[in-house]
């Protein structure tokens, strides 16, 4: 039986950037990408050159038409000349050569024997040379979603571009401490047939790339780009989506659009579009043909290192393992989104009074929680956790207690869980006495609500309750 997105011809594909961490690609520059005042600005125009082809490329057209002149914020001590073009790139940076080769070898994929780095046109300013490094570095993997297979024809390192801080009618300002992070491009074929699928695809990735060290973390530091058409429409890529989770509805979105225009007997364009936070598209530029790439002959071509023969753990397996703890799905993926599937499992070892998923709970929603009841800040660090658990697992606080320790953290800085001790069990059987006596008309019921309001935090509710029926009888 045809799916919907069958009849309809939908075909997607996937392309994945996502920035390494540690040092530049082709400078000794850090990966810190800074917003804050720049200790310098230059100012450049750029001219698209003419690819192998000897054409000059259509997007590089469009956009040496706007004839805008850019500015370029850098920073003495975290940018160089090589990201301002005025030296020679240094040799490849291995270690972020190591670390994409280690992703292709995750994605199946076979290394390149001979890598050639390419320069390609781009010349909207977000490239001081007016180029962007790129070098294929594994091709012919593939990758598993939901039982089916994915070709991941490509795999490339290249360099990022700037940021953008401005666009003016005249000039557009650029920040230079973005350019030359590595970059690495996993693009899948086109062979994903329905907007939920490439989601998944995109998760899947993502959770591949996250189980590596050496990748950067944090907004902007993945995007997913999706090639996206329908029998009868066009070829679009779809770029800036907010975060993968949108990707279905923006396909969605895209779908529709191209059908109408197609009902209206008009025929769509082949070009990039922008995701808007709506879920629509809007157009970005004409698509980039093939006039874009030439070779790159400042870089020596390289031969793949070889890389250690070590077993990665896929973070979906270490969610297995915290599954295995007594932990929910949702909530063991998000332990290891956390990165406290380790620490997690240190506690569950040391504390065996206090449950793994209470545990797991109280670092990933209880901070959440007391954001949005309390409106503050609280993020404890492992060694505050871990006193907390430790008086948990010893008796010396009640799990209801663990939420006001922590708002208190928020308010005053403080971990105070003195300010909650439990009651010793002699005090705590005076206190219920004298509840039963002053409430001799209510029934059991009503006293344990009664006297939980009057001890929360100071005893376990379970205890409150056992000693109250004990007492009452
Ligand atoms: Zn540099």
């Amino acid at each position: 039986m045809k799916t919907e997105y069958q009849a309809l011809g939908f075909r997607a594909g996937l392309e994945i950037h996502q920035q390494l961490e540690g040092r530049k690609l082709f400078c000794d520059c850090p990966t810190i990408i800074r917003r804050d005042k720049p200790d310098f600005v230059v100012q450049r125009r750029l001219r698209a050159a003419a690819g192998e082809t000897g054409e000059v490329d259509i997007a590089a057209l469009h956009e040496m038409e706007k004839d805008k002149y850019f500015l370029y914020q850098g920073y003495y001590d975290t940018t160089c000349l090589v990201e301002l073009d005025e030296e020679p790139p240094n040799p490849v940076n291995q270690e972020a050569l190591r670390t994409a080769l280690q992703i292709a070898r995750l994605l199946h994929a076979k290394f390149i024997d001979r890598m050639q780095f390419m320069r390609k046109t781009v010349i909207d300013g977000s490239n001081t040379s007016g180029f962007q490094r790129t070098a294929l570095i594994a091709r012919n993997g593939y990758l598993e979603v939901n039982g089916k297979k994915i070709d991941i024809p490509t795999v490339c390192l290249e360099e990022e571009a700037c940021q953008v801080i401005e666009r003016r009618k005249e000039y557009d300002v650029y920040n230079l401490s973005r350019l030359g992070i590595p970059l690495i491009e996993i693009a899948t074929d086109a062979s994903i047939s329905s907007p939920e699928e490439c989601k998944e695809a995109a998760a899947k990735i993502g959770m591949i790339l996250r189980s590596l060290p050496g990748i950067k973390r944090g907004i902007g530091s993945i995007r997913q780009d999706v090639n996206v058409s329908i029998k009868g429409g066009a070829r679009v890529e779809i770029k800036g989506f907010q975060e993968y989770k949108s990707i279905p509805k923006v396909i969605e979105h895209e779908m529709q659009r191209q059908l109408k225009l197609i009902q209206q007997g008009k025929k769509p364009k082949e070009e990039v579009r922008k995701a808007e936070p709506d879920f629509t598209t809007s157009f970005l530029r004409p698509m980039p043909g093939a006039a874009r790439l030439y070779p790159e002959t400042d870089i020596p071509i390289l031969i793949p290192p070889s890389l250690r023969e070590e077993k990665v753990e896929l973070l979906e397996e270490k969610a297995k393992q915290m599954e295995q703890l007594g932990l929910g799905k949702d909530l063991a993926e998000a332990i290891v989104k956390h990165g406290k599937a380790t620490f997690l499992h240190d506690m569950a070892k040391k504390y065996k009074q206090v449950k793994p998923a209470f545990v797991a709970e109280t670092i990933v929603s209880t901070p959440k929680t007391i954001k949005k009841k309390e409106g503050l800040e609280v993020a404890p660090t492992e060694m505050q956790f871990e006193e907390l658990f430790r008086a948990l697992d010893e008796g010396r606080i009640s799990k209801e207690a663990v939420y006001n320790i922590l708002a208190d953290l928020g308010r005053t800085v403080k971990l105070d869980i003195g300010k909650y001790a439990t009651m010793p069990d002699a005090i705590l059987e005076k206190e219920l006495k004298k509840i039963i006596e002053e409430n001799k008309e209510l029934p059991f019921n009503a006293l344990i609500g009664k006297a939980m309001e009057k001890l929360r935090g100071k005893a376990e509710g379970r205890k409150i309750v056992e000693m109250l029926k004990r007492l009452n009888s």
